[in-house]
C-alpha cells in the first residue's frame, strides 16, 4: 500500500481526516506515495500528527476503488462501464427530463465535507444556478449544523472563536460532548499539555472519557450527566454563577444585550433551575455542579470545547446557545485562552459550510432572503435565484417518498448509512429516477444508485480544507487523478452537460470568485497562501493573515445575545421495555463510517464495534465480557460483542459506530435537533439480551 524506497520528491498537503488539518510532506516516487511525514510548519499541528494521517492512507490506491464511469437503467439493472461523455451525458438528460415533468425543485445535491472548499462552492453553484433552486444541503446537517444555529445566534457566525494556540493561555478548560484523545487526537496532546502545565479541567460527559484520567492529568471534576440532559446542566451552571454573582457585568454591560441579559438572567435565576433542583433530570451530585460552575467562572482564562455530544440532540442548537451563554456571563469571550471552539469531526465541515451549501445560506452564513446578497450572486452568474431556502436533507427523502423530489446528486457521502432512519433513507432513494453518487467505493448509497461517478482522493486534486480553528490550508495534488478526473472537475463538466456557463481551469480561479463574493474570505487566494503558509477567515485587507481571535471589541452581530435556554426532555424515553439510553462515539484508529480506514491497516487495531456496558447491568443480563448481545430499541435491532467497564453508569451503554456490520443508525430515532433537524444520534432507549451472534 504505502511502498517503502527512498522519495525523489515532497509535496505540502492536508490531512482528509478531522478537523485539525494537521499539514503533511507527502514523500514520493514519481506517482507512487512512499510516506506521509508530519510537516513541522504546519501551523495547526507543528510537526505532530495522529495514526490516521500518517498511516492510513491504503485506501486511495485500494482494489475497491472504482475508476470507471458506470450508468444503468434504474438500480435494479446491472451496472455498464461508460465513457465519461456517455455518463455525464446521461445524468444531464435525466435531471432535465426530471425538471421539465416535475418542475424545477424536483432535483437537489448534497455536498461533501470530506472535499475541498472549491468543490463544494461549485455543486451549490450547480445547483443555484443550474438547477434553479436551493435544494443543496451538505453532511454537516447530521453533525454540526447546531453549531451554525446557536453561534450565528449568539455571537453572529458560525464558527469556533479561537486558535487552537489559545488554548496555551487557558486556566480552565470546559471539554462537553466531546473526546479529543480519539476524535482530535493532535489538539487533544496540546490540551493534554497544556493541562499537565496546571490548567485545570473540567469534563461533562456520560461517560469516563480518556481525558478524565489518564497519565499526568485528572479532570478536577467530572459531571457524568444522564444522555439528553445537556441544556438542564448548562443552566444550572450558569443558575449558581448568576445566583452567586460569579458574572463578569462590566463585560456584559459594554459588550452584550443588556435586555436579553435580564431576561435570561431572570430564567436561570428561578430556583428550579437550580443544580439540587436538576440533579433529578441530570443524575449529576449537585455539590460538583457548583464547584465546576465556580471553577469556570473564578477560575481565570476560561475555554470550553465541545463536539457531536452537544449538537447530535434534540435540543442540539438549544446547548450551543446555552454554551455561548455561559461563555459571555462569564466574560470568556474575546481574548486569547478563551471562548467557544466547536471540535470539528471532518476535515473540512468548516469549509463546506462556510461555502454556502446549506439550503437556507449563501457563502459567508448569508440568508437566500437577502436582497442585497442575491443581487451578488446574480449579476455574477447571470441568472435569478430563488429567495426561498431549499430542501434539507430529511425533508429530501420525505419529498422523495411524497413523489415530489425526484432527482439527487450526492458528493462523496454515504447517505445510507451514515444518516438516521435507515428504513426512511432507502425508501426515499427508492422513490428516486435518477440517484448520481460520486464516490471512490460503491458505497451502500450507491446500491439505489443509476449513475456512479469515480471521485478523487484527497492526493489527486488541488484546493484548500478549512479546519476546526477557521483555518484555510493548501491541499497539493500529489498524483494525477485515478479516474481521469478530480471532484471539482467532475462537477463542472456535469454543469457544462446542462447547459451552464462553467470554465475553470485550476481551483485557484475558483478562490477567487469565492474571494470576491464572500467579505469573510475577502483577499484569500493561492498566492496568499503559498505566502502566509494557511490564513484564518476573516480575512480582510487590514488583515490579510485573517484573525485568530474571534469577537475582540465587538461581536460579529454587534452585541452578544444571551438567548432563554428552556430545557425539553428528548421524546425517547426509557421505560420496562427499553430501559438502558445508547450513547455513541469513535476510537482513535478508526474514522467515521470507516469506508477509508477500514481499508487500510489502521483495521488491525479495531475490527469490530464493541457495547461498552457496566458490569451490574451486564451481570443482571447473564452477560459476560465478549459474549456476543443483541441490542433492541424502538426502531430496530443488531447484534454486537459486549465489553464490561465502569467508563459508563450503570444504565448507560456505549458504542463506535466504524462498522457497517454494526448499524447503529438502524436502531437510533428519527428525533432531531427542532432548529436544524440535526439527528438525535446521541440517545437511544435500548434493552440487550444475550445472543449467538448476527
Ligand atoms: Fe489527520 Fe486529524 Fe490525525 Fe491530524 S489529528 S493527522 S488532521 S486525523
Amino acid at each position: 500500500v504505502i511502498q517503502i524506497g527512498l522519495p525523489e520528491h515532497s509535496v505540502v498537503t492536508t490531512c482528509a481526516y478531522c478537523g485539525v488539518g494537521c499539514s503533511f510532506k507527502a514523500e514520493m516516487r514519481g506517482e507512487e506515495l512512499v510516506r506521509m511525514v508530519p510537516y513541522k510548519d504546519g501551523k495547526a499541528n507543528r510537526g505532530h500528527s495522529c495514526v490516521k494521517g500518517r498511516f492510513a492512507l491504503g485506501y486511495a490506491t485500494h482494489k475497491d476503488r472504482i475508476l470507471k464511469p458506470m450508468i444503468r437503467a434504474t438500480y435494479k439493472d446491472e451496472w455498464r462501464e461508460v465513457s465519461w461523455d456517455e455518463a455525464l451525458g446521461f445524468a444531464a438528460s435525466k435531471i432535465k427530463e426530471i425538471q421539465a415533468k416535475y418542475g424545477r425543485g424536483s432535483v437537489g445535491a448534497i455536498s461533501s465535507s470530506r472535499c475541498t472548499n472549491e468543490e463544494v462552492y461549485l455543486v451549490q453553484k450547480l445547483v443555484r444556478a443550474g438547477f434553479g433552486n436551493n435544494n443543496i444541503d451538505t453532511c454537516a446537517r447530521v453533525c454540526h449544523s447546531p453549531t451554525g444555529y446557536g453561534l450565528s445566534t449568539a455571537f453572529g457566525t458560525s464558527a469556533g472563536t479561537q486558535d487552537f494556540d489559545s488554548v496555551e493561555n487557558s486556566d480552565v478548560i470546559l471539554v462537553i460532548g466531546a473526546n479529543p484523545t480519539d476524535g482530535h487526537p493532535v489538539f487533544a496532546s496540546r490540551m493534554k499539555k497544556r493541562l499537565r502545565e496546571g490548567a485545570k479541567l473540567i469534563v461533562i460527559d456520560p461517560r469516563r472519557i480518556d481525558l478524565v484520567r489518564t497519565p499526568h492529568v485528572e479532570a478536577e471534576y467530572h459531571l457524568p450527566l444522564t444522555p439528553g440532559t445537556n441544556v438542564a446542566m448548562m443552566t444550572a451552571l450558569a443558575h449558581v454563577i448568576v445566583t452567586e454573582g460569579l458574572m463578569a457585568e462590566e463585560f456584559i454591560r459594554d459588550r452584550c444585550d443588556w435586555e436579553a441579559f435580564q431576561d435570561w438572567a431572570t430564567f436561570v435565576s428561578d430556583e428550579s433551575r437550580s443544580p439540587e433542583a436538576v440533579a433529578k433530570i441530570t443524575g449529576v451530585d449537585p455539590d460538583l455542579v457548583r464547584k465546576a460552575a465556580r471553577l469556570y467562572a473564578t477560575g481565570g482564562n476560561g475555554a470550553i470545547y465541545y463536539g457531536l455530544g452537544v449538537t447530535e440532540h434534540s435540543q442540539g442548537s438549544t446547548t450551543v446557545m446555552a454554551i455561548a451563554n455561559l461563555a459571555m456571563v462569564t466574560g470568556n469571550i474575546g481574548r486569547r485562552g478563551v471562548g467557544v471552539n466547536p471540535l470539528r469531526g471532518q476535515n473540512n465541515v468548516q469549509g463546506a459550510c462556510d461555502m454556502g451549501s446549506f439550503p437556507h445560506e449563501f457563502t459567508g452564513y448569508r440568508h437566500v432572503s437577502r436582497d442585497d446578497v442575491r443581487e451578488t450572486f446574480e449579476s455574477l452568474w447571470k441568472v435569478k435565484i430563488d429567495n426561498e431556502p431549499g430542501l434539507r436533507i430529511p425533508n429530501m427523502f420525505d419529498a422523495a417518498v411524497d413523489g415530489t423530489f425526484k432527482g439527487l446528486y450526492v458528493q462523496g457521502e454515504d447517505i445510507l448509512q451514515s444518516d438516521p432512519d435507515t428504513k426512511h433513507v432507502s425508501a426515499g432513494l427508492d422513490a428516486l429516477e435518477l440517484l448520481i453518487v460520486q464516490d471512490l467505493f460503491l458505497n451502500e448509497t450507491a446500491n439505489y444508485a443509476n449513475v456512479f461517478l469515480p471521485g478523487s482522493s484527497f492526493l489527486e486534486k488541488d484546493g484548500t480544507f478549512t479546519n476546526a480553528e477557521r483555518r484555510i490550508n493548501r491541499v497539493r495534488k500529489v498524483m494525477s487523478p485515478k479516474s481521469g478526473y478530480a471532484d471539482w472537475e467532475i462537477t463542472q463538466r456535469l454543469a457544462q452537460e446542462i447547459g451552464m456557463d462553467m470554465n475553470y481551469s485550476h481551483p485557484s480561479e475558483i478562490m477567487d470568485e469565492i474571494s470576491k463574493v464572500t467579505p469573510t474570505f475577502a483577499n484569500v487566494s493561492y498566492a496568499l497562501l503559498e505566502k502566509e503558509g494557511s490564513v484564518q477567515w476573516p480575512c480582510n485587507e487590514e488583515h490579510p493573515e485573517g484573525t485568530p481571535t474571534m469577537h475582540i471589541g465587538e461581536f460579529m452581530r454587534g452585541k452578544g445575545n444571551f438567548v432563554v435556554t428552556e430545557y425539553v426532555a428528548t421524546d425517547e424515553r426509557t421505560g420496562p421495555r427499553f430501559p438502558l439510553l445508547l450513547t455513541t462515539g469513535r476510537i482513535l484508529s478508526q474514522y467515521n463510517v470507516g469506508a477509508q480506514t477500514r481499508r487500510t491497516d489502521n483495521v488491525v487495531w479495531h475490527d469490530q464495534d464493541l457495547l461498552e456496558i457496566h458490569p451490574h447491568d451486564a451481570e443482571m443480563r447473564g452477560v459476560r465480557d465478549g459474549d456476543w448481545v443483541k441490542l433492541d430499541s424502538r426502531a430496530g435491532s443488531t447484534s454486537l460483542r459486549a465489553k464490561l467497564t465502569d467508563r459508563v453508569a450503570v444504565g448507560v451503554v456505549y458504542t463506535t459506530f466504524h462498522h457497517p456490520m454494526t448499524q447503529v443508525n438502524v436502531i437510533t430515532t428519527d428525533f432531531s435537533d427542532w432548529a436544524t433537524n440535526c439527528p438525535e444520534y446521541k440517545v437511544t432507549a435500548v434493552q440487550i439480551s444475550p445472543s449467538n451472534g448476527p
